[in-house]
């Protein structure tokens, strides 16, 4: 029977969209379905270190040395989405010598470059380390940009020829007998569809679409997608939480070098850094507390290490869900000894239904190598022989730097506008950036020109939060207190005047989410502010252009309810699309 695909890739993460890369570079035809936006999982809720593996030197050596191969590839194909932070692991006088001597030792076992700073060559290096920090070793981590890396491979994957549908979510999988078929999908509304446009897909239509080979990248969810098909995959979902503070109080990725505990890596990240995290296993992906005394911790137990965390202004917080797996053998008990391999798993070879394979565990800086292996393998189960290229074909946007400098004087964009406007847009630049006409700043805290966010929709629709992940505009300081007016006024008068207040609302309740958890002090005072602009000045919270008495500005109204109380924090996970 003739199938509608060649491969299902089911999971826009960053590895199904890694899959569906590679997968489409050796010729296949591949169709990716993802129930949210792209990273809308865990993808888009990580810490955004690029490991080096020094992490994993002592306690699970495989992974350390996939890291630092991966590290190196991600910084030769990508590297518009990482800046080499360099990365330290700093060491108190309680935390033990034998464990930094085993680190050491494990780092150089792994080919992982390691360098030993005395206290003070490290404080040197990072002026806000405490005092009594007393040794460090200096390794290759980095900071990666988990939207923009996951984003540059779907684009590859088009580029090559792949179907990408997003807001498509699986229901069902497709099984006769012993051997999947294909899946059942739901669609909602398309972001990438205009107003107007023709073969816009209605919303809750559902269709069945076939394909030789399924491949199930739904990460945390895999467990349920694979129940589908009435089969057994035993994720075991560890939720983290993390913080992200108002300014890059260090530039460099620091790490505490003890045995294992929570709060122990703080990641620059843009203009901000990120602290993280926790590891608590969860029993449903979806719904899990996001307490406040997990904020509470990142905050005091990384101040041990950066001092200065104690005053910092804590921006937001958000909260990921790690998609771990161990073969059902193992059995460990504590959730933060469970390994952070990846497993593929044939579903042929282990339950006797062909068709289908699920990958699940890893990281995000293994993408890479997890697309490769599951791509090896469908090559295998169709009879396709075809190489992997995806450790040297470079993602859109990161190929020749020195084209970029070129660009950047062709613009006259040497200002730190154009910087960051050109680390975005990579190879991009010149073709996102020639206008006939001023490009102004629309959003001030992360520096993003009318350009880009044009550019964006262009992409994405009338999806301000897709504008937002593209383009990091509203991700700063202000959290969109100063900008998402702004970016809602460029959808006009090409969208409609109800599809713009929409998507304001959305972009303005996506930030909102994430502050609730961090209203004291001067945050409270920006977050105040933050309403007094919108609901005073833009009549948010009374629109005399519909006659209505009063309409509810539910992005303030929902959340403000219960900011000291603990109900928003025990209300669970909301899906919101966190990350920055
Ligand atoms: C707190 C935390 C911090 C982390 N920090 C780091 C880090 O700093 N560095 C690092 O390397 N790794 C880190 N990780 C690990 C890393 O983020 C994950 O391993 C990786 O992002 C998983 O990607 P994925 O594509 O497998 O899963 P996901 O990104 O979760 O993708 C799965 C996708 O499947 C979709 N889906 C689910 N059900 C369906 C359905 N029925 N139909 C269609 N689509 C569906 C989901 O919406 C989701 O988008 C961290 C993880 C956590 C939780």
């Amino acid at each position: 029977m003739a199938r509608d695909t060649e491969v299902l890739v089911l999971g826009g993460g960053s590895t199904g969209c890694g899959i569906a890369r590679d997968l489409a570079m050796r010729g296949l035809d591949v169709t990716l379905l993802e129930r949210g936006t792209l990273t809308d999982g865990t993808t888009g809720r990580m810490h955004g270190l690029l490991h080096s593996g020094g992490r994993y030197a002592v306690t699970d050596r495989r992974s350390a040395r996939e890291c630092i191969a991966e590290n190196e590839i991600l910084r030769e194909i990508a590297g518009h989405c990482v800046e080499m932070t360099g990365g330290l692991f700093v060491k108190r006088p309680e935390d033990p010598d034998a464990y930094f001597e085993e680190k050491l030792a494990g780092c150089r076992e792994c080919g992982i470059p390691a360098r030993v700073l005395s206290g003070r060559e490290a404080r040197d290096r990072e002026p806000h380390l405490a005092m009594d920090i007393d040794r460090a070793i200096e390794v290759p981590d980095g900071a990666i940009d988990p939207f923009r890396l996951c984003v540059a491979n779907a684009m590859d994957a088009e580029a090559h020829g792949a179907r990408i549908e997003t807001h498509a979510e699986v229901i069902d999988v497709l099984r006769e007998g012993d051997d999947v078929y294909g899946v059942e999908v739901r669609y909602e509304a398309d972001p990438r569809d205009r107003i107007g446009s023709s073969g816009g897909r209605r919303v809750g239509a559902t269709e069945e679409i076939t394909a030789e080979y399924v491949v199930n990248a739904t990460g945390a969810w895999a467990g349920s997608l694979a129940a589908m098909a009435g089969l057994e995959v035993a994720v075991r979902p560890s939720k983290g939480a993390m913080v992200v503070t108002n300014v890059r109080q260090v530039d460099t990725v620091i790490n505490r070098c003890r045995p294992k505990g929570d709060a122990d890596i703080i990641v620059p990240h843009e203009t901000t850094v990120i602290l993280g995290t926790t590891d608590e296993e969860v029993a449903d992906p979806d719904d899990y507390a996001e307490e406040r005394w997990e904020v509470d911790l990142l905050i005091d137990t990384l101040a041990e290490l950066v001092p200065i965390l104690r005053e910092a202004r804590t921006i937001r917080s958000f909260w990921g869900v790690r998609p771990l797996y161990e073969p059902p053998e193992r059995e460990t008990a504590d959730p933060t000894d469970v390994t952070r391999e990846f497993f593929l798993l044939d579903h042929a070879d282990r339950d006797g239904v062909s068709g289908m394979a699920s990958i699940v565990g890893g990281k995000f800086t293994t993408y890479r190598l997890m697309a490769e292996r599951v791509a090896d393998h469908v090559c295998t189960e169709l009879g396709v022989r075809a190489n992997c290229e995806t450790a040297s074909e470079q993602l859109p946007g990161s190929e020749n730097l020195e084209a970029l400098e070129d660009a950047m004087d062709d613009f006259g964009l040497r200002s730190p506008v154009a910087r960051r406007s050109r680390q975005r847009l990579g190879s991009r630049t010149r073709e996102v950036l020639t206008l006939d006409e001023p490009n102004p700043v629309l959003c001030g805290c992360e520096a993003v020109t009318r350009a880009e966010v044009r550019d964006a929709i262009d992409q994405s629709g009338p999806d301000l939060n897709a504008v937002r992940i593209r383009t990091r505009a509203s991700m700063g300081n202000c959290q969109g207190g100063f900008c998402c007016h702004t970016l809602a006024h460029e959808l006009y008068p090409e969208y409609d005047e109800r599809t713009v207040g929409a998507a304001f609302d959305e972009l303005y309740e996506e930030r909102w989410k994430g502050q609730r958890h961090a209203l004291w002090g001067e945050q409270l005072s920006q977050a105040a502010l933050t309403y007094a602009l919108h609901a005073a000045t833009m009549n948010r919270d009374r629109d005399p252009a519909t006659g209505d008495e009063h309409v509810e500005y539910a992005a303030f109204d929902g959340g403000s309810r219960d900011v000291d109380g603990g109900n928003d924090f025990d209300r669970g996970h909301d899906g919101e699309n966190h990350g920055d």
